[in-house]
């Protein structure tokens, strides 16, 4: 929270009300699985490995309510940790820089556009050699047991532009489950060959 004079507080605390998830439908459940997911790939290996565990039954079975309570531990600890956005924060945006502009351009759902960026910036940090890609296939496996989509369908063209776009932007890439970095620069044919491969 920001307010006009400039002074910053951190959350006291935080409420969750797990009974809401049992109102949504289920591509709303889907789109709140790829944030889960996110998390879990950018700052906690143990839930990870947790719904990695039970992917065969993720959307068949109510989410267990300490997994969003873990994910909602890494994201406040994230954010106290870079309360004035300088740099840490930018880690939950793993997935977001290209899902922003796929959201836009093919008129898909936020999570199933985060998703897909994810699988691409995973896709990027194994070409790089950062991430194993026992990693990036994990991270994929799971995004599609979600009910996600993992392949994006938009040609060369199309990824190239997306890219260039936002060339600005700095990725945020996994170096393996439960770590990553940002601001990271991509070159043009690796991030197309994430993109459309
Ligand atoms: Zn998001």
């Amino acid at each position: 929270m920001k307010n006009p004079i400039g002074t910053f507080y951190p959350a006291s605390q935080i409420l969750l009300d797990t009974r809401f998830f049992n109102t949504l439908q289920p591509a709303q459940m889907r789109d709140g699985m790829a944030e889960l997911v996110k998390t879990a790939v950018i700052g906690n290996k143990t839930l990870f490995n947790e719904i990695y565990k039970n992917r065969g039954s993720i959307q068949s079975k109510p989410l267990p309510e300490n997994w969003i309570i873990k994910a909602a531990k890494v994201k406040a600890k994230i954010v106290e940790a870079d309360f004035r956005e300088t740099g840490l924060r930018k880690i939950l945006n793993l997935g977001h820089t290209l899902g922003h502009a796929l959201e836009l351009s093919l008129g898909i759902s936020h999570g199933q556009a985060v998703a897909l960026g994810m699988v691409a910036a995973c896709r990027v940090a194994t070409a790089q050699g950062l991430c194993k890609e026992n990693d990036t296939n994990k991270i994929i496996n799971l995004i599609a047991a979600c009910g996600l989509e993992t392949t994006s369908r938009v040609n060369y063209k199309k990824a190239e532009k997306l890219i260039l776009n936002d060339k600005k932007a700095g990725w945020v890439l996994p170096l393996g489950i439960g770590a990553v970095i940002w601001d990271q620069e991509v070159d043009l044919q690796t991030a197309i060959d994430a993109i459309s491969p």
